[in-house]
């Protein structure tokens, strides 16, 4: 994008005399305010969904004679989207943190196979629609990481995974060797993502646009997220998929590095 002024120059007797052209590269500017709008748009567009719905439920509390099973019945929706305020509130501030490098790490040892285990047991009480299965192929499976912040990455994996498998199906974990590095992986029978979305997934507010989809609630900022953490990691995260038939998600972290602080080899198996 350029932007061009122009001035023509005249001597003391009104002659003309030349043009002086100015460019300026506004590529940057535009693009800056092209991010600015695009989150402004997306930022209150997810903000008042909902909002609206709490003004609309506690109005409703407020002016009408309820019955105690429909008070019961509005306050958990009340509840459900505040919940969904503060995660969306929670999200934005993550990726702001972290893309402008003021996210601290706190990297220990951590085994990814309970952590795996203990985010399946409480995903699978919540969703009993899915099956949700462990295949530790390698265990232990130890890496360098902040183990709140994998648990964070995990969750938002198997979360999509089973957000994107409306109809149900398997959603498989998977921890193995792969050459010299730690992979993690999982797999749904879900919607699938078109070949075009796939370079864009990890893009902050990027979604798939499709009706099937619209009906699902989401930021577009989890996968972003699951990105910056994983390369704080000296990880990367990957995509397959397979519109209509599912999606694979693998995370890859570097093994055989020594964990600072307590001296463990990790190669050693301790
Ligand atoms: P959100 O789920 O909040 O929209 P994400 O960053 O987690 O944001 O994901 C970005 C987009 O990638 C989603 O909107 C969805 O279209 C697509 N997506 C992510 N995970 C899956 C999956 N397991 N199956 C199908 N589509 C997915």
């Amino acid at each position: 994008v350029m932007q061009v002024y122009f001035e023509r120059i005249f001597d003391q007797n009104g002659v003309l005399r030349g043009t002086v052209f100015v460019h300026r590269d506004m590529t940057r500017e535009y693009e800056v305010d092209q991010m600015k709008s695009e989150f402004v748009s997306t930022v209150s567009h997810e903000l008042r969904t909902p909002l609206s719905s709490v003004l609309g439920f506690t109005e409703l509390m407020l002016h009408k004679e309820l019955k105690p099973e429909r008070q019961r019945k509005y306050l958990e929706t009340i509840h459900k989207e505040a919940e969904r305020l503060t995660q969306l509130i929670n999200d934005f501030l993550d990726i702001q943190r972290m893309e402008a490098g003021r996210q601290s790490y706190d990297f220990a040892k951590v085994d990814l196979v309970p952590l795996a285990k203990e985010l399946i047991e409480t995903m699978a009480f919540h969703a009993p629609q899915h099956r949700l299965e462990l295949d530790a192929v390698t265990d232990p499976a130890p890496v360098r990481g902040d183990e709140a912040k994998l648990r964070q990455v995990l969750l938002n994996l198997i979360g999509n995974a089973m957000k994107y498998s409306p109809n149900g199906g398997e959603v498989r974990v998977m921890i193995r060797e792969a050459g010299d590095e730690l992979a993690v992986s999982v797999t749904d029978q879900g919607l699938g993502i078109p070949k075009e979305s796939l370079g864009h997934l990890f893009t902050k507010f990027y979604r798939v646009d499709n009706s099937d989809r619209r009906k699902i609630g989401g930021t577009g900022l989890g996968l972003a997220i699951c990105k910056e953490i994983v390369k704080a990691h000296d990880g990367r995260i990957e995509v397959e998929s397979q519109l209509g038939e599912g999606s694979v998600f693998t995370l890859y972290f570097p093994r055989n590095q020594a964990v600072r602080g307590n001296e463990v080899r990790l190669s050693d198996g301790n």
